[in-house]
């Protein structure tokens, strides 16, 4: 996609106040949302934290019992997995920063099921660190819109995209970008007859 400003008006106009849609009073209510977010829909994710939060404290969640952790975020898929990050999580932050997380990427990305896009996300909503985390919206809509290639990882797609638009517009446009893709721009039927970046698009000239 040649116009990146066209594209970054678009994004404003459908989506000016994008922002996270995980649901968090807490620091560490993010970080715990975000794990479990996961290969699970947001929404879902809500679902689970709103009960979770409201009844255990990040104490009572690292010394919670794991079947009871278990069965409260079942929905979120791989829950035995997930379960065990957090009760871990939730020792690490207490025992090493008093329960708040902290600004540091390294020891972020050393938590179990802590990786390179849940730390962007992480460090660019509680810290305003600029970053461009790539989810599956928005390595789709990249592909399709050119701005990456076909087999390009997401480790490859976010350099791409942090080379092509100001450090300022990063967070806030993987805010727009999540949101493009969850209810614009749709893995499947994309809204293209609606859509002002048809000319420009990728995806849209194969079709
Ligand atoms: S034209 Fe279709 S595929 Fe292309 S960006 Fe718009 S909605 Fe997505």
């Amino acid at each position: 996609m040649k116009n990146k400003e066209k594209f970054i008006n678009y994004l404003d106009e459908l989506f000016p106040d994008a922002i996270c849609e995980l649901q968090y009073h807490l620091d560490y209510e993010l970080l715990i949302a975000v794990v479990l977010s996961a290969q699970c829909t947001d929404k879902r994710v809500n679902m689970v934290t709103k009960e979770l939060f409201s009844k255990y404290t990040l104490k009572e969640i690292s010394e919670l019992d794991i079947k009871i952790l278990e069965n409260i975020i079942r929905p979120v898929g791989t829950y035995t997995r997930k379960a065990m990050y957090i009760k871990e999580i939730a020792k690490s932050l207490l025992m090493n920063y008093d329960g708040k997380v902290p600004n540091n990427r390294e020891y972020l990305e050393s938590l179990p099921g802590v990786g390179h896009k849940t730390c962007n996300v992480v460090l660019s909503n509680l810290f305003n660190v600029p970053a461009f985390a790539v989810d599956t919206h928005v390595s789709r809509v990249s592909k399709r819109l050119g701005l990456a290639k076909e087999n390009d990882d997401v480790a490859k797609i976010e350099k791409k995209l942090m080379k092509q638009f100001p450090i300022e517009k990063w967070s806030k446009m993987h805010h727009q970008m999540v949101l493009f893709g969850r209810y614009h721009c749709k893995s499947i039927h994309p809204n293209c007859m609606d859509c002002s970046l048809r000319e420009d698009c990728k995806y849209k000239k194969v079709k």
